[in-house]
This record gives C-alpha cells, sequence and structure tokens, in this order.
C-alpha cells in the first residue's frame, strides 16, 4: 500500500509524492454499525498510541484508536521501494533503551536487527568540509576528534556530567542541573570557545545541531546533557544508542505487531484518516469531534497528540495555561532527513560532515540497497533550513556538496517534517527553559484525559523508547481505574 507521507525522487520519474508503506492500514476502519460503546478512545497511532492500545486491549477493555494519518507509525516509519526500507523518522534502536527493548523481546525481533555502519570496505573514511578547509580522516581519527570536542562540552563538573546528571531518567534529580536548562548551547560554547581547536568546533557544532536540529540558541544545554547522560557520558556511547542498530524490515516491521496484537485481542476498533478536532471532557465521558463531524464517546481518553500540534485541537474545559504555553513554545527540532540512493559502491563506509555551509550537515553510510548502491542518510536542520521537494535541484546540491564527485544520486526518499500538520517537528529537542517550567505539567492528566507522547517522557524523550514509556504508563493509568485489580492474597 502506499502512504499518502513521504516523497521519492528519480530521474526517470522525477519528484513524486507518497510511498509505499506496509504501516498502511487497509481499509482504513473496522468500525461497523454495532461497534462501540468503549472504554477508551486512543488518539494517535505512534509508539505512544500503539503501546497504549495494546496494553489495554490485552487488558480487557475496549478501546478505539483514532488516527489522523492513512497508516500507524507516526513519526517513525518505514517506506519499502523495492523491497527496501528508508526509514523516514524514528530509526535506531538500543537494548540499553529499557521500554524498546522490551517490546523487541516481546515480539522476538533481536535478530530482526542490523548495524548501520559498515567499514569493512571501499573509501572506509571521515570527510569533513568545514569553513577552514577540507580534511579526510580515518575514522579512528574522527571518534577521536568527535570525542575531545564533546568532551570539553560536557565536562560541568570534572567528571564529564556524572555528578550533575548522575539519574539519566530522572534528570532533575540533583536539583543543581536545572541551571543548566537556563543555558543554551551557544552560552556553554562561549564558555569553552578558547579550548577548541577550528576542526572541533566544527564537528562540536555539527554534532550538537544533529541532536537538536534547531540553532545553537535555541538548543537546550541541560537537553544535551540528559542525552548525554543517558549515551553513558561518552562519545562512543552516543553512537551505540543514538546511531547504530536498526530493523532489517524497517521501523514499520516493529510497530505492525502492536497494532496486530491489539487487534488480535477482539477489542480493537480503529478509524484512519481521522483527525480530531475537539475533545470534551462531560465529567463521566470523554466526547472526541473529527473534523468532519464523526462523534465518538468513551470513559477515558488518552491523547498522544506530539506538543508541537497540540494547539490544533480544541479541548473543553480548556487546558491548563502552563501546558497552554509550552505547546505555543513548542520544541525547536525541524530535522530534515533526506535518504540519498547513490551508484558508488566504496561510499558504504563513508562517513561526513560539512558545515556550517551546507544544508545538509551530517551524512552516514547505511546501507546497500537491492540494485547495489549505496544508502547515504543525510541530515540538516533549522540552522540552515530546507524544504527538499520545493527544491529539489537545491536539495540534490546538498547531497552532493557532501562529497563533491562521489554522490552521482539515482534515488532520493525524504519525508518533510516541519511541514506534515501533524508532527510540526521532528523528535523532540527543548528550546532552554521549556523543560524546568513546564515538564510536569506536559506530564499531568486533565480530568479524564491522559496525555502520552515521547516529548515528555523522562528518560528517553525524544525517543521511540520515550514513546513506549509513555504509552506504558497512560495505560497503566487507565486500567488501574477501570479495571481495578484483585487485591493479592496475602499468602497463597
Ligand atoms: P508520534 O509518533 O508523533 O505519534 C502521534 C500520532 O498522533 C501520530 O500518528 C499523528 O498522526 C497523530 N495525530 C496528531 N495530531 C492528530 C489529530 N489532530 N488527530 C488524530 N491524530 C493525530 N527515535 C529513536 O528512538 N531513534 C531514532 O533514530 C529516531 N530518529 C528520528 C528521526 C526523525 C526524522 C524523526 C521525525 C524522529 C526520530 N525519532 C527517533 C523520534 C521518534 O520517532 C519519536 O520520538 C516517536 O516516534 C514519537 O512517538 P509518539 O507516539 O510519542 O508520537
Amino acid at each position: 500500500m502506499t502512504s499518502r507521507d513521504g516523497y521519492q525522487w528519480t530521474p526517470e520519474i522525477g519528484l513524486a509524492q507518497g510511498v509505499p508503506s506496509i504501516g498502511v492500514i487497509s481499509p482504513s476502519t473496522n468500525l461497523t454499525s454495532g461497534s462501540g460503546p468503549w472504554d477508551v478512545i486512543v488518539v494517535g497511532a505512534g509508539y505512544s498510541g500503539l503501546t497504549a492500545t495494546r496494553d489495554l486491549c490485552v487488558a480487557g477493555l475496549r478501546v478505539l484508536l483514532v488516527e489522523a494519518r492513512d497508516r500507524i507509525g507516526g513519526r517513525s516509519w518505514s517506506s519499502n521501494i523495492g523491497g527496501y526500507p528508508f526509514e523516514m523518522g524514528g530509526t535506531w534502536v538500543h537494548w540499553g533503551q529499557p521500554h524498546v527493548w522490551r517490546e523487541i523481546s516481546r515480539y522476538q525481533m533481536r535478530s530482526e536487527l542490523e548495524e548501520s555502519f559498515d567499514f569493512s570496505r571501499g573509501v572506509n573514511h571521515f570527510q569533513l568540509r568545514a569553513n577552514n578547509g577540507d580534511a579526510i580522516m580515518s575514522h579512528e581519527e574522527e571518534d577521536a576528534l568527535l570525542s575531545g570536542a564533546l568532551e570539553k562540552f560536557v565536562n560541568i563538573d570534572g567528571d564529564m556530567g556524572r555528578k550533575t546528571f548522575s539519574f539519566a531518567h530522572d534528570p532533575f534529580h540533583v536539583a543543581e542541573a536545572r541551571k543548566y536548562d537556563d543555558m543554551s548551547a551557544k552560552d556553554r560554547l562561549q564558555e569553552i570557545s578558547l579550548s577548541l581547536t577550528p576542526n572541533e568546533r566544527s564537528v562540536l557544532e555539527s554534532f550538537i545541531l544533529l541532536c537538536s536540529c534547531g540553532t545553537l540558541e535555541t538548543t537546550s544545554f541541560f537537553e544535551f546533557l540528559h542525552w548525554w547522560a543517558l549515551c553513558g557520558y561518552s562519545y562512543r556511547g552516543c553512537m551505540d544508542h543514538l546511531i547504530s542498530y536498526k530493523f532489517k524490515g524497517g521501523q514499520s516491521s516493529f510497530a505492525i505487531k502492536f497494532f496486530q496484537e491489539a487487534l488480535s485481542t477482539g477489542n480493537l476498533s480503529y478509524v484512519f484518516n481521522t483527525p480530531v478536532e475537539s475533545i470534551t471532557d462531560q465529567g463521566d465521558t470523554v466526547a472526541l469531534i473529527s473534523r468532519d463531524g464523526r462523534q465518538y464517546v468513551a470513559t477515558r481518553l488518552v491523547s498522544t497528540i506530539p506538543l508541537n500540534v497540540l494547539n490544533s485541537v480544541s479541548f473543553s474545559p480548556p487546558l491548563d495555561a502552563q501546558r497552554a504555553s509550552a505547546t505555543n513554545i513548542g520544541h525547536v527540532n525541524q530535522c530534515v532527513k533526506v535518504h540519498a540512493e547513490i551508484s558508488n559502491k566504496d561510499m558504504r563506509s563513508w562517513t561526513g560532515i560539512s558545515y556550517p555551509f551546507n544544508k545538509l550537515t551530517y551524512a552516514i553510510g547505511d546501507g546497500t540497497t537491492p540494485a547495489g548502491n549505496t544508502h547515504i542518510v543525510c541530515f540538516g536542520g533549522f540552522n540552515n533550513h530546507i524544504q527538499p521537494e520545493e527544491n529539489i535541484d537545491e536539495t540534490k546540491k546538498a547531497v552532493e556538496n557532501l562529497a563533491p564527485g562521489n554522490m552521482d544520486i539515482q534515488r532520493l526518499v525524504f519525508h518533510n517534517w516541519s511541514k506534515d500538520e501533524f508532527a510540526k517537528g521532528a523528535w523532540f529537542f527543548s528550546p532552554p527553559q521549556l523543560l524546568s517550567t513546564s515538564l510536569d505539567a506536559l506530564r499531568a492528566r486533565h480530568g479524564n484525559i491522559v496525555f502520552a507522547n515521547s516529548d515528555w517522557a523522562v528518560g528517553w524523550r525524544s525517543f521511540i523508547d520515550g514513546a513506549i514509556e509513555e504509552g506504558t504508563r497512560a495505560a497503566m493509568t487507565v486500567k488501574e481505574e477501570l479495571r481495578p485489580s484483585v487485591a493479592p492474597r496475602p499468602h497463597l
């Protein structure tokens, strides 16, 4: 099936909107005249919504899943072109991410993972293109350069942030950590600028911007330190957790397992292609009205609508002032992720940074396509933004600029997350002061409405893991209220 989402460009066809994906749900609903009543409505079929839906269905509750798109997965989905998955959003997972790993174990998908990097053949180098010139380095030199620069950036306490961010899944555990949320990445760079070589500065800035996809001014230093702590306080840990292991069959091959398990309980009704317009808490029930005027009612509602688009839905009673303000500020991540299929097989072992002049700044060899071509995945962000489908020649030029002469483009594949009306951005990355003022408010319930999204998880916030953390939390909350568990017997 082909989703409306995503774009593909080839020299033969030019630019086309919509790409095939196994995450498309067809027919788009299983509702019949006899469907309902429902215990719970879940809005959104990303990992938060899929986890909540599955857990509630398995617990015996009747669930209606309402999704605006034609597919599952939200910000994590893969297009499947000629049998090869291009990851349009969330991609990499790791066993150090506890919630996602529990699910990989549940669905016995451990052997479905593969590594993105393959330094066994080909050019096997790192290419740095910066204001102070071009350089080719070994991957060992790349690691040493990035590692040294990052350690200067994060070393706030003489112990690489360990003392201040001692508990990565409760980042405000040490009160002093809060002050770093008043600082931007730019503020911190100013503090250490005299200690950085020009190459260190280039790779450090591009790595920070790879994480936030905002600008240095809008990137919270606190949130960067939180990522650093999650990754075990090392550059190697960052590479392992953030960009190494992906599903051979793509993210949609994982997401579909949640959906299928929920469906197998017989407790799931679903309706796709249904953007929600308003949600009203009526005291003992919650009513949802879709954009095309359909109304659905349940005892509880789990909203997994992301931060940057929460203000496009009308809530009654209105959202509290702190949540509303946080929603209006939003997160800063406007990632541009472009896949390029290129004919040069030797580029499989290539990595590169092209910064600050280029519109795509960080890229790696990510796979070999069925045609035997190299798959390069490229990242840019708000710092030097493009809308890739608006000017495909500019997009191709940005790919070519990463390694001039070596990028013979056969295909481009991408999703424009900035213009996506159900996301308005990529993974959550906080501007200064948003988390310290609003995280608790974002996590709070609103009467019979429970909010769950990776954007306000406490652990791997911004990641698939955080979405599963949140979906689990929402399902537990609702389950405890609607299906109070039998008190355990005092003895057997
Ligand atoms: P979402 O996936 O956003 O789900 C919310 C759902 O709500 C969506 O399906 C949306 O369509 C729906 N919705 C929104 N508004 C409405 C409405 N009005 N009516 C009905 N439905 C609505 N994470 C990783 O762990 N590893 C990575 O490598 C990684 N890379 C990423 C790269 C990119 C380019 C992007 C975009 C994200 C990446 N992430 C990564 C982050 C990860 O994808 C997200 O954190 C996670 O998928 C969020 O899941 P969620 O369910 O919380 O939210």
